[in-house]
């Protein structure tokens, strides 16, 4: 899935070191990213400690000499703070022009440049919650002064983490976030319900959720390496007159396609609404 990096080392800066900066990091190391090419920052010693301990990369409090010495900076801190944080940052980012790199949902690209200063290169990004495990799927847009060679070690970062997908109008970034960005959840909705009705029907709870997981598991698999698409794994596996048609017909009868257009639309529409 992840390429390893064979173009220069570049270097690169972490703004905030959580869940997301660790994951991203830890990708790349595996990937053959020089360390000490990777700086990242935290406010805290103790995520500093963790992070310097666990990565071997290099670690400050100071957002300004991070940047100061990284060709790509990535802005891993909670949307809450990215308007302080960039404030901050502006006479910096404006002196070294780097590739500005923002994971924050909900922070669209006329606020990441009102705040950064004009002129530079950003790529505002959706990652989600299995980008932890590496088998994340990320969407990216880039603005127009990202060249070519910034979109290509872009796409190197966020292959370390999972799959990359770009879209075309900035807008379909909230489609990302109904499809992958809040999919994760939709997927484990279905698993709470089917583990507890397989107890329902008489299985003990952890048998019940082994053959759901596995079941997911299994069905992903074969929907990703398989020649065709999930409506021919469908029809494949769903004999007439059998047990599958029947619970196909009751999904079907309930209206679940419509129901996920509603719960996909609710979902971008309200990613529209946060930006
Ligand atoms: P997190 O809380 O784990 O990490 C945020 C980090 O930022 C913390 O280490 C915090 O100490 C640090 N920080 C806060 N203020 C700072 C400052 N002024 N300077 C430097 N560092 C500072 O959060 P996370 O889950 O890693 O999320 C980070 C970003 O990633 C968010 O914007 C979120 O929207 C985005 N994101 C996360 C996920 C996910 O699955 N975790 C998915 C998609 C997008």
């Amino acid at each position: 899935m992840s390429e390893p990096i064979t173009a220069s080392q570049q270097s690169i800066a972490f703004i905030g070191a959580g869940n997301m900066a660790s994951s991203i990091i830890g990708g790349l190391i595996d990937n053959g990213w020089a360390k000490d090419s990777i700086t990242a920052t935290a406010r805290s010693e103790e995520t500093r400690n963790s992070v310097s301990h666990r990565f071997g990369i290099q670690v400050t409090d100071d957002n300004h000499q991070a940047v100061e010495q990284s060709d790509i900076v990535v802005l891993c801190v909670k949307p809450q703070v990215m308007k302080t944080v960039l404030l901050d940052l502006a006479p910096t980012l404006q002196e070294t022009k780097p590739l500005l790199i923002s994971v924050a949902a909900g922070i669209d690209l006329a606020s990441l440049q009102k705040w950064g200063g004009s002129g530079l290169p950003i790529v505002r990004s959706m990652p989600n919650t299995p980008s932890l495990l590496r088998s994340g799927a990320s969407g990216l847009f880039a603005n127009e002064l990202v060249n070519e060679s910034q979109r290509s070690i872009t796409d190197t970062i966020f292959k370390a983490v999972g799959i990359v997908l770009w879209v075309q109008d900035e807008a379909r970034i909230d489609t990302v976030i109904a499809i992958s960005g809040s999919g994760p959840a939709y997927y484990f909705l279905f698993m709470e319900a089917m583990t507890e009705m397989g107890v329902k029907l008489g299985l003990d709870q952890e048998t019940a959720k082994q053959l759901t997981l596995q079941t997911a598991l299994g069905a992903a698999k074969m929907a990703v390496y398989s020649d065709v698409d999930a409506k021919e794994l469908r029809r494949r596996v769903t004999s007439p007159g059998g047990t599958t048609e029947q619970a196909i017909k009751t999904f079907q009868a309930g209206g679940l396609e419509q129901l996920v257009e509603q719960a996909m639309k609710a979902a971008s529409d309200r990613a529209a609404e946060m930006t």
